[in-house]
């Protein structure tokens, strides 16, 4: 169910029943020539809302912001100074707690947040909360995952490419322009390859200065459409497994009970 569309009493009996939200991450940035900007978290939100619906679950409200500072060339693209961001997304997180949450799963939705939320989840040592974070690690299950493989036609992908496409086509396929798709892949430039392996800021843009990664060509409304279905699948079984789960919270609590005896 969706937090925005509950009512307040309504709301305080789902946290009850549920003990669990999910909050997607995405972020508004430049997705090639044919996806919205929106593209991240309006996928990752619908699949969110379609898993709610098989293993209940509150929605927190579509949340769109996140490290795309890679993308700030490009028109529409919304950030906001690295340490607002981080406080931003934690006081969301303490609101959610706050609501009386005890568990809130962080669907990511975007690739370029795997670092911030790495951090965000390894920041929850540093005090202790009233609630647990759970990072869903992958985002289909081993089967979906190897069935999918075999449903790609193209052999390269990363942004705006025929995954993500076909998720929009599988969520939102009224938003998709299809004949924008550009008519050359977009495989990396290689523009930093004379150094050893290195990660440096500009890297994304080095290899796709056109925020386009892949092949898009190849998506189509029914290969979107299984995505999605597999994806909420999931996320369905994973919300199961994070309220059956009870061993995070008491690991947190015996690791701040030990870090209060540390400090006398
Ligand atoms: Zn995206």
């Amino acid at each position: 169910m969706q937090w925005e569309h509950l009512t307040s009493t309504d709301f305080a009996r789902a946290v009850q029943d549920t003990g669990v939200c999910i909050i997607t991450m995405g972020v508004v940035e430049k997705h090639s020539e044919h996806l919205p900007l929106g593209t991240d978290f309006l996928t990752a939100h619908k699949i969110a809302c379609l898993a709610a619906e098989k293993e209940p679950a509150v929605v927190f409200p579509p949340f769109y912001f996140g490290q795309i500072y890679e993308a700030r060339c490009f028109p529409g693209t919304i950030t906001l100074k690295p340490a607002l961001l981080i406080e931003l997304i934690q006081s969301v997180f303490d609101e959610i707690g706050r609501n009386g949450f005890k568990k809130i799963i962080v669907l990511n939705g975007h690739g370029g947040n795997n670092h911030l939320l790495g951090f965000l989840a390894q920041c929850s040592l540093w005090e202790e909360k009233p609630y647990q974070l759970y990072l869903p690690m992958r985002h289909l299950s081993s089967e979906a995952e190897a069935a999918w493989k075999e449903m790609q036609d193209a052999a390269y992908g990363g942004h705006a490419c025929e995954t993500e496409t076909c998720q929009v086509l599988g969520t939102y396929p009224e938003l998709v322009k299809m004949d924008r798709i550009p008519e050359e892949p977009a495989i990396p430039l290689g523009r930093l390859a004379h150094l050893p392996p290195t990660y440096t800021g500009i890297w994304w843009y080095s290899d796709y200065p056109n925020h386009y990664a892949g092949d898009a060509r190849p998506a189509t409304l029914e290969k979107g459409q299984k995505l999605i279905q597999w994806s909420a699948e999931y996320l369905a079984d994973y919300i199961a497994a994070v309220k059956a789960d009870t061993a995070v919270a008491a690991l947190s609590k015996e690791f701040f009970e030990r870090m209060s005896r540390v400090s006398g």
